[in-house]
């Protein structure tokens, strides 16, 4: 797999799965530009990059704000060229049950998991088309085809985000751009580590192979869309759930 000739924006790259993502995009050539929300999470994903010998950088982003997209998208081509490679990853939980949600707490959800999956796939059309090559994948959750009591904010995005995906690899499959999306389970970052352990332990009897996954495991497959091997591959959702959930 080589991804030499290849820009990708990862888009929350500074920890967890998208820190794996870049990592795993950057170690096949590809040139990343990785994104924090702070100007110190920037420059740390440029040194992380630097020490791991991958081409690219570390940029600023607030997915949720139209502006910072835009400046992202002119920055990357103004230094390289159109990214061909998008991965929308950024995420934020604010989990509570509907009885008890805050109007903001479902618009943050929607706004940084969803609106931002339609701003950063839009912004990075041109280039794709003209390039008559893209990919993008975007992280979604099992959740989406559970459910899980207290996130209705957050499974209502990700269940948003697979009726995107198909819709848009319908529209971009005659311009050689495919549009797929992964799932996973639970995965350890920090997402999940706050998690009290009698928690955790109780959501391990639900997986059958009895443990978190890593990010690693889900950038190999993201990593595995993204190239050559994932050519004939388009408005699919792939599960990296360790058989918590099997469609
Ligand atoms: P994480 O460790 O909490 O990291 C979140 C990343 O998103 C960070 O890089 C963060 O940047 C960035 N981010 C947050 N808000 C942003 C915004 N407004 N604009 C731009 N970037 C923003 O999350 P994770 O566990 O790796 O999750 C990554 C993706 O996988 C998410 O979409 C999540 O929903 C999904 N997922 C995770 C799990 C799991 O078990 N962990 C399971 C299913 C799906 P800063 O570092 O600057 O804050």
């Amino acid at each position: 797999m080589s991804f030499e000739d290849k820009i990708a924006l990862v888009t929350g790259a500074s920890r967890g799965i998208g820190a794996a993502i870049a990592n795993s995009l950057g170690s096949f050539g590809a040139t990343v530009v990785g994104t924090a929300t702070s100007s110190d999470g920037a420059k740390k994903i440029s040194e992380r990059f630097k020490n791991l010998n991958i081409k690219g950088e570390g940029h600023i982003l607030n997915v949720s704000d139209s502006d910072s997209v835009e400046n992202i998208i002119a920055s990357i081509k103004a230094k390289y060229e159109a990214p061909s490679i998008l991965i929308n990853n950024a995420g934020i939980t604010k989990d509570n049950i509907l009885l008890r949600m805050k109007d903001e707490e479902w618009l943050d959800v929607m706004d940084t998991n969803l609106n931002a999956i339609y701003r950063l796939s839009k912004a990075c059309l041109r280039g794709m088309t003209k390039a008559r090559w893209g990919r993008i994948i975007t992280i979604g959750s099992v959740v989406a085809s559970t459910g899980n009591p207290g996130q209705t904010n957050y499974s209502a995005t990700k269940a948003g985000v697979l009726g995107f995906t198909k819709s848009l690899a319908r529209e971009l499959g005659p311009r050689n751009i495919t549009v797929n999306c992964i799932s996973p389970g639970f995965i350890d970052t920090d997402m999940t580590k706050n998690l009290p352990e009698a928690t955790r332990e109780e959501l391990l009897t639900s997986v059958p192979l009895g443990r978190f996954g890593s990010p690693e495991e889900v950038a190999e497959v993201v990593s595995f869309l993204a190239g050559d091997t994932g050519a004939y591959i388009t408005g699919e959702n792939i599960h990296v759930n360790g058989g918590m959930y099997m469609p």
